[in-house]
């Protein structure tokens, strides 16, 4: 495309491709944005940085509150940067807009990892509806990556769909678990586990040890009834102490051996498959904004909700004969 780059992306996009981590968080800031005006510059540093991005290895972690995935994240990403790799840690967590508080972990947490110059650490975007957190995350992520960060991790808490939408953006998916009983005690839903390429019982050390051995063969076992998330790779279960660093190196070991094993013609398709998906969604947010802001969608629009929720009309019906008033409205009809 030839459009003009709008003042001032360049200077920022360079100072991105720098490795500069102020740059990179304003960068996001104005991806993150849900000013209109904002867009233009937003989308002219995507494009200007989108040749950089993509050479990183993307995780997606997740597991219920208190599982230590805060923990594990400080701990796992000092290990990662000790073996000479720059991370960034991105959250996607719908829920701090909608039930006015996260629930995903303590960043105090991370304080080491956050003052660390090899990483960087971005809270979750506070957009309205989990696919606009999930999209404004996913143009995180790749600026993430224009910024020189080799691995990215994409932390997400145990509710359900918003696992969905982090396996849907990362290379390969980690499930925290502790030790104790099955997916409904973890507070896990079942379909996640499924998700999952690597499961870790953290919390496995002091008196935890041993439940944390009966939790790791539960799920072994457990997995072997499940397909494969990934093709070409057998999940597994790892146990770890995020709070010692016990099994720590091994799970890094891991992720190392399933970027191998399932290989970058896979992970290719893989993340295609993911940006065509991208785009749909893309096309259908845009599409809602348009008619939102249509005064005619939107005088129509409350008498057609009574009506769906009173059950007299289907959604079906109701959805085509606003679209039908909008593009007649378009066409001049
Ligand atoms: P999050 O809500 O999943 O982010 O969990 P946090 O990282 O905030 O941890 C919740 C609690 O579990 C805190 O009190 C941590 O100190 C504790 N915790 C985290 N990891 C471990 C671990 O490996 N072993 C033990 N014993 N406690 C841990």
């Amino acid at each position: 495309m030839s459009r003009k780059a709008p003042a001032g992306s360049e200077a920022l996009a360079e100072a991105i491709a720098g490795g500069d981590r102020r740059a990179l968080a304003q960068g996001i800031t104005l991806v993150e944005s849900t000013r209109a005006e904002d867009r233009p510059r937003a989308d002219a540093l995507l494009e200007t940085l989108l040749p950089r991005a993509g050479k990183s290895i993307r995780i997606g972690i997740s597991g219920a509150p208190g599982v230590g995935k805060s923990t594990f994240i400080q701990t796992f990403g000092l290990h990662v940067i000790g073996q000479g790799h720059r991370l960034a840690v991105l959250a996607v967590d719908p829920s701090s807009r909608i039930g006015g508080g996260s629930i995903l972990g303590d960043k105090t947490r991370m304080a080491e990892l956050a003052a660390d110059q090899r990483a960087f650490i971005r809270p979750s975007p506070a957009g309205q509806t989990l696919g606009g957190v999930a999209r404004r995350s996913r143009e995180a992520l790749l600026l993430c990556e224009a910024a020189g960060h080799d691995v990215v991790l994409v932390e997400t808490v145990g509710v359900g769909q918003s696992e969905t939408a982090v396996a849907d953006m990362t290379d390969m998916f980690l499930l925290l678990l502790q030790p104790g009983g099955g997916d409904e005690l973890q507070g896990i839903k079942r379909g996640i586990v499924e998700l999952a390429d690597l499961l870790l019982v953290n919390k496995s050390d002091g008196d935890m040890l041993e439940a944390a051995g009966r939790t790791a063969a539960d799920y072994q076992h457990a997995l072997r009834l499940l397909r494969p998330a990934t093709a070409g790779w057998q999940p597994e279960v790892l146990r770890c102490s995020a709070l010692t660093g016990d099994g720590i190196p091994e799970v890094w070991k891991k992720v190392e051996a399933f970027r191998k094993s399932v290989g970058p013609k896979a992970i290719a398709e893989r993340r295609a498959r993911q940006a065509r998906a991208w785009l749909k969604a893309e096309l259908a947010d845009s599409l809602m904004e348009v008619l939102a802001r249509e005064p005619d969608i939107a005088r129509r629009l409350p008498a057609l909700e009574a009506r769906v929720a009173a059950g007299t009309a289907t959604p079906g019906a109701a959805a085509r004969a606003l679209l039908a008033g909008f593009l007649a409205g378009k066409t001049g009809n």
